[in-house]
């Protein structure tokens, strides 16, 4: 590993700090928070933490000594100078004092003692940065070295590797008692450049933040030099011919890993997919996985993210979906079963006061196949599938130099269920379709592009599929970095089941499709050539059909229900007059919804549609405003809101019809009327 450390881009953050009031010691251990940060394999996701002490003026204008320390969960790599935290360092120092503290009385005088009020919880660690004595403090979770230290001879290793500049600190839960222990360590033994703390990670610290930096790079990097010197019995990956891909397998996955709610009839919980696949990974799953696989996480806070272990899944034989399906179930039953009691014995031990949390695996390994992570968001998925390679990547490096081992259950369930780890989850609220999986056709368009962001709001994770990629991406981005846009032609079948393919591959299956690709097509019905009736078919009835297929095979591998919305027009039920073109298939689609309704009902699958009329959109340009209130003497508002409330509809009602339909759990074969009151298209 490489110091990235760059004379001029040092200087040039100093020389932006300043231009804020930003003193140098502070703007270069941003700098190097950074630089830790940015590299994965020293820290991932709110891991790791740096501090530094210095003096500031407080809001009397008096000169304090503080300590300038992460907040909690915070991002390194993104890392600004309001994310350390400045707390009075004295009164932080003098708590060394007391035997053991409570942790909500700790965080409760560490804000007290906060500069500025309003500022986040500083890092959960913080009270090992205040009692050493070092300027500057960098902490991380290096993946080379908890492969050094999650093992039986963790010490002797370490002791091997760094040659005794680290003092070893044994294993306690990180907080007020690890912080007293390295401490006293420290004091004892006085190394020169670190700490170890034992199956947890590597502490390192100098007079500026450029040695403290490369301290750390130097002693990773010893770390990687053991483990290629000491390096065994490497398992070479042998490759699998006859797998089922991951778009089959990972719906079935996902259904496996999904569980009934029990307050509401219908309802599920379910999480979104990130799936990696990579050599390491691969090796990984051919070597002693249930051993492996048993034997934890390698540092504490990776708890949070991926539980304690992974789900194990033999390899999807080619041809029998039916065999691994059966064998997924089972497989996350028991690790259901498993979590349960786990829980059960250790909240009893800590006198029953903990509410346990979903019992769902949050890592998934498929033997031949690759990792799956899982979260109640995309974004959480991809956390936890991040620290699942790592952990792939420790564990794999652990047992080439020795065997893994890493802290006890009992161990574990206390940083699991620790508030101040908790906390790095934050308190978000929960939104009604989190978890859930919504594709959209014709996304690029008004109606589309209103719904998708409709149910991105509402929590859910979505796919813009639109004939026009670029439309769909623009759109994507829009909504947020995890948002998927997909090239998709609903009037070819093959487009279609691709769609639905990298949809599976991307988010794990689908939950909710709103089929709302179309476009119109006119002519006096009696004198309309053959083909422009065919072509409306293909786009108005058989889009519609190609896609509520593709997603229904991916709804029954899940088997957790779903919903069916289609965008139906108020021509379905009330034509106007040389529009057949474009009514008539919609009137079939309203059919279709019905069928769809009727035969998939018993599996939780709803269907419902959405009668919508008079639009701002593809269908009723500007132009074509203009020139049809013209043609009727209207104003342009008039004619927008010729209706029987008068109120003009836009695509944002129709988004709210769609959101409706999906959260009304007991409701399918449904029609919802957007259209401001039209008594003629009333449904009955
Ligand atoms: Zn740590």
């Amino acid at each position: 590993m490489k110091s990235r450390w760059v004379d001029r881009d040092a200087e040039a953050m100093v020389a932006l700090g300043a231009k804020s009031g930003i003193a140098p010691d502070l703007a270069l251990r941003v700098y190097t928070t950074r630089l830790l940060g940015g590299d994965p394999k020293l820290v991932l996701h709110g891991g790791g933490n740096t501090s530094l002490k210095t003096r500031m003026g407080d809001r009397f204008g008096q000169d304090v000594e503080v300590l300038r320390v992460k907040s909690s969960g915070s991002d390194m790599a993104a890392l600004e100078p309001e994310g350390l935290v400045a707390v009075r360092l004295s009164p932080m120092r003098q708590l060394r004092a007391l035997d053991d503290i409570d942790d909500e009385e700790l965080v409760r005088i560490e804000r007290a003692n906060l500069i500025d009020p309003a500022a986040p919880n500083p890092s959960v660690e913080m009270m090992l940065h205040a009692f050493l004595p070092q300027k500057y403090i960098d902490h991380t979770h290096a993946t080379a070295v908890l492969s050094l230290i999650d093992q039986p001879d963790g010490e002797k290793k370490c002791a091997d590797a760094f040659g005794g500049r680290l003092a070893f600190v044994p294993y306690l839960m990180p907080g007020f008692g690890l912080a007293k222990k390295a401490t006293e360590v420290f004091e004892q033994v006085k190394p020169a450049d670190g700490l170890i703390l034992s199956k947890h990670g590597i502490v390192t610290f100098g007079d500026n933040a450029r040695e403290a930096y490369e301290r750390m790079i130097e002693m990773v990097t010893l770390a990687e030099d053991f483990i290629a010197r000491n390096h065994r019995n490497a398992i070479v990956a042998t490759l699998w011919h006859d797998l089922e891909p991951v778009a089959a397998v990972a719906p079935i996955v996902r259904g496996a890993c999904s569980q009934k709610d029990e307050k509401t009839d219908g309802a599920w919980r379910r999480l979104v997919l990130e799936f990696r696949s990579n050599p390491t990974v691969l090796s990984a799953l051919q070597a002693d996985l249930a051993r492996l696989s048993d034997g934890g996480v390698v540092t504490p806070d990776h708890t949070i993210r991926t539980k304690n272990w992974p789900l194990v899944l033999p390899h999807p034989e080619a041809g029998k979906l039916d065999v691994f399906a059966r064998s997924s179930h089972e497989a996350a039953d028991a690790f259901i079963v498993r979590y349960r009691d786990y829980f059960v014995r250790h909240n009893a031990r800590v006198g029953g006061v903990k509410h346990e949390l979903d019992p769902l695996p949050r890592v998934v390994l498929v033997q031949g196949l690759g990792l799956f992570g899982l979260g109640r968001s995309k974004q959480d998925a991809v956390i936890a599938a991040d620290i699942a390679e790592a952990w792939v990547e420790g564990v794999a490096g652990a047992e080439a130099i020795g065997r893994f081992e890493s802290i006890s259950e009992a161990e574990m369930f206390d940083c699991e269920y620790w508030p101040l780890e908790q906390a790095k989850l934050g308190a978000r609220k929960q939104l009604p379709l989190e978890g859930q999986i919504v594709a959209v056709t014709g996304a690029g368009g008004a109606i589309g592009t209103a719904t998708a962001r409709a149910f991105a709001a509402a929590g859910a994770d979505v796919a813009l599929l639109d004939v026009n990629l670029s439309a769909a991406t623009e759109r994507a981005n829009a909504i947020g970095a995890t948002a998927l846009p997909l090239a998709c032609d609903v009037t070819d079948a093959a487009s279609v089941a691709a769609a639905f393919d990298k949809i599976a591959e991307y988010f794990g299956g689908v939950d909710i499709v709103v089929s709302n690709a179309g476009a119109a097509w006119q002519g006096r019905i009696g004198e309309v050539a053959e083909d422009v009736l065919r072509k409306s078919f293909e786009l108005n009835f058989y889009g519609h059909q190609r896609v509520a297929q593709a997603a229904v095979k991916i709804m029954l591998a899940q088997g957790t229900g779903g919903c069916l919305l289609f965008n139906v027009s108020k021509q379905a039920v009330n034509p106007g007059p040389n529009f057949g073109p474009y009514g008539i298939p919609k009137a079939a689609a309203l059919a279709l919804m019905r069928q769809y309704a009727l035969d998939y009902g018993s599996d939780g699958i709803r269907a419902n549609a959405v009668n919508a009329d008079r639009i701002r959109s593809g269908l009723l340009t500007k132009e074509m405003i203009a020139q049809r209130s013209k043609a009727r003497g209207l104003s342009e508002k008039d004619y927008m809101s010729g209706n029987l409330l008068g109120r003009e509809v836009t695509a944002e009602d129709v988004a709210q019809a769609f959101l409706h339909q999906a959260l009304a759990l007991k409701t399918t074969a449904d029609v919802t009327t957007v259209d401001g009151g039209n008594i003629a298209a009333a449904m009955r």
